[in-house]
């Protein structure tokens, strides 16, 4: 097993998971296996605690863990499949450390950060590594270098390092080279002191990415090779991207990033063939139709809170070859008066998860303009309760209809037609308690459902507390409203849609999690299909 460690420089958000995704693309090309791991050195044991606000996207894999959206990053560019093994967070480090100290583990000694902490960081990579057997480990260490929490991680590392020896681990610094307007020019400073940061801890990054705005030139490349002790041609530009953050892999090629890792690990393998990459990549950017989206939510203003649907909407539009424009709408907005102004015009509206109920009224009101007015809808999760309430408010005739998750103290809803699920009654502790990851649903024969996925039964994704009340089941059916996914002992509802409305369809699950540029997933590929035929009149 080679291993490659990715470091931050200078600020955070500079895409040190699209880097590491990117890189991972290549070797996957170059026909190499590859699995990716995300430390995070935050103390909560996963961000499924934490709001949007804080963390954007909570990623949900397979097995149920809730994840940082890197590792929505890493699924999406390669061919790799997560687990809970793959990210670890600094919570869940000190959490086992504690666990042993009172098992006795420990017994006699004085428990530290070195070298128990950054012994049990250690143990997760050669856990990793043994129970995934690939050619390659890529893990990425989240926050900036010169944060005191990324400390114990730096230095477990460093450590790592040392016992693997030199060819087996190559260290990658990705770090920003700004362009300072007033003088004109990209500054090297910063990267220079990043670098000086690092190998204070005894670490030196064999190749640095400069993430920047313009191009580096010569002179720069020279300055930085020489301050930061990296050789010429390690240093790689990679600059913002122009169209999609498909191109990175591309990019990074043209830099040489993956010959140079290579060697670094001293591994002998054919170039990348980025060809069927490069044809994604040629729909993306020159489509030939166009649609437009609304996506309705309640962190429309946060750019990462609902990463994974708009990637997935971009997906469905390379098997489509549409270019999907996507309208980010707040639903608040919507429930003012006039608020339906927004969706005028709209291919498709899209309503996704989410919790609390801000702006479910304005969710509501877009659900019923797509289902009246005959646009197709998409609900995900949180988007099937919204769809479910609407139609019982609007067809069923029950006014009051709504979410016991929307309850408040004096104002409970006489008609749950969302409630919580028997199994979530007697949970008390927030983390990790919600029905989480991997499900079966089974199709109803005939369906929409059916149709798009052309099976009689998937595995999606899931991460809520509340479900479709039974109790109506019979009224909505009899209303039009079809059933057609439950559990297979069928005792949760997991999908809904209208069979006399063009398009209308929601799921329980969140799809949105299983898409792939190369790998478009059928409901957002139906949804956009839908959305073109409705605004040009005519089907791809
Ligand atoms: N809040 C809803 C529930 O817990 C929906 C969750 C979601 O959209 N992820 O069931």
């Amino acid at each position: 097993m080679k291993y490659i460690f990715v470091t931050g420089g200078v600020i955070s958000s500079l895409g040190k998971g699209l880097t590491a995704a990117a890189l991972g693309t290549l070797l996957e090309n170059r026909g190499l296996t590859v699995t990716l791991q995300k430390f995070d050195p935050y103390l909560n044991v996963d961000p499924g605690t934490m709001s949007p606000y804080q963390h954007g996207e909570v990623y949900v894999l397979d097995d149920g863990a809730e994840t940082d959206l890197d590792l929505g990053h890493y699924e999406r560019f390669t061919n790799t499949s997560l687990s809970r093994a793959n990210a670890t967070t600094s919570g869940q480090v000190y959490k086992q450390v504690l666990e042993n100290e009172r098992e006795g583990v420990y017994l006699g000694k004085t428990v530290q950060v070195i070298p128990h902490v950054t012994d049990e960081i250690q143990r997760r990579i050669h856990a990793l590594a043994e129970s995934t057997k690939t050619d390659v480990m890529i893990t990425e260490i989240g926050g900036t270098v010169g944060d005191i929490e990324g400390l114990p991680f730096l230095e477990a590392i460093r450590e790592f390092a040392q016992e693997v020896g030199p060819g087996n681990v190559c260290f990658i610094h990705v770090t920003y080279v700004p362009f300072i307007k007033a003088a004109g020019e990209l500054k090297t400073k910063p990267t220079q002191q990043s670098v000086a940061k690092l190998r204070e801890i005894g670490l030196a990054p064999h190749v640095l990415v400069c993430r920047c705005e313009y191009p580096l030139g010569k002179e720069l490349r020279s300055k930085l090779s020489m301050f930061c002790n990296v050789p010429y041609e390690a240093v790689i530009e990679e600059k913002d991207v122009e169209h999609t953050i498909y191109e990175v892999p591309l990019m990074l090629q043209r830099e040489r990033m993956d010959d140079l890792v290579c060697q670094t690990l001293r591994l002998d393998c054919p170039p990348a063939q980025m060809g069927p990459w490069q044809d994604i990549l040629r729909r993306m950017i020159a489509p030939q139709h166009r649609v437009r989206i609304g996506v309705v939510g309640k962190y429309i203003e946060l750019q990462d809170a609902y990463k994974s649907v708009y990637e997935a909407l971009k997906h469905a539009g390379v098997a489509t070859d549409c270019g999907v424009q996507i309208d980010q709408i707040e639903a608040e907005e919507v429930e003012k008066p006039g608020g339906e102004l927004l969706l005028k015009d709209l291919g498709g509206i899209l309503v996704p998860g989410g919790f609390g109920d801000r702006g479910t009224e304005g969710k509501i009101k877009a659900a019923q303009y797509a289902r009246e007015k005959g646009i197709p809808y998409l609900g995900l999760c949180l988007g099937l309760q919204i769809a479910t309430i609407e139609f019982a408010r609007n067809v069923l005739g029950l006014k009051l209809a709504n979410s016991t998750e929307f309850d408040t103290e004096g104002r409970k809803t006489p008609d749950p037609v969302i409630h919580l699920q028997e199994t979530q009654r007697h949970v008390k502790r927030k983390g990790g308690s919600m029905r989480l990851g991997a499900q079966e649903c089974v199709l109803k024969p005939g369906s929409l459902a059916a149709k798009l996925y052309g099976k009689s039964s998937v595995m999606e994704r899931h991460r809520h507390r509340y479900e479709f009340n039974q109790d109506y089941r019979a009224r909505f059916e009899a209303a039009g409203l079809s059933i057609s996914g439950t559990t297979l002992n069928d005792q949760l509802v997991e999908m809904v849609e209208i069979p006399t409305h063009p398009f209308f369809i929601s799921t329980q699950a969140h799809p949105e999690f299983l898409s792939k540029p190369t790998r478009p997933h059928p409901l957002f590929v139906g949804f956009i299909a839908a959305a073109h035929q409705r605004l040009h009149k005519k089907a791809i």
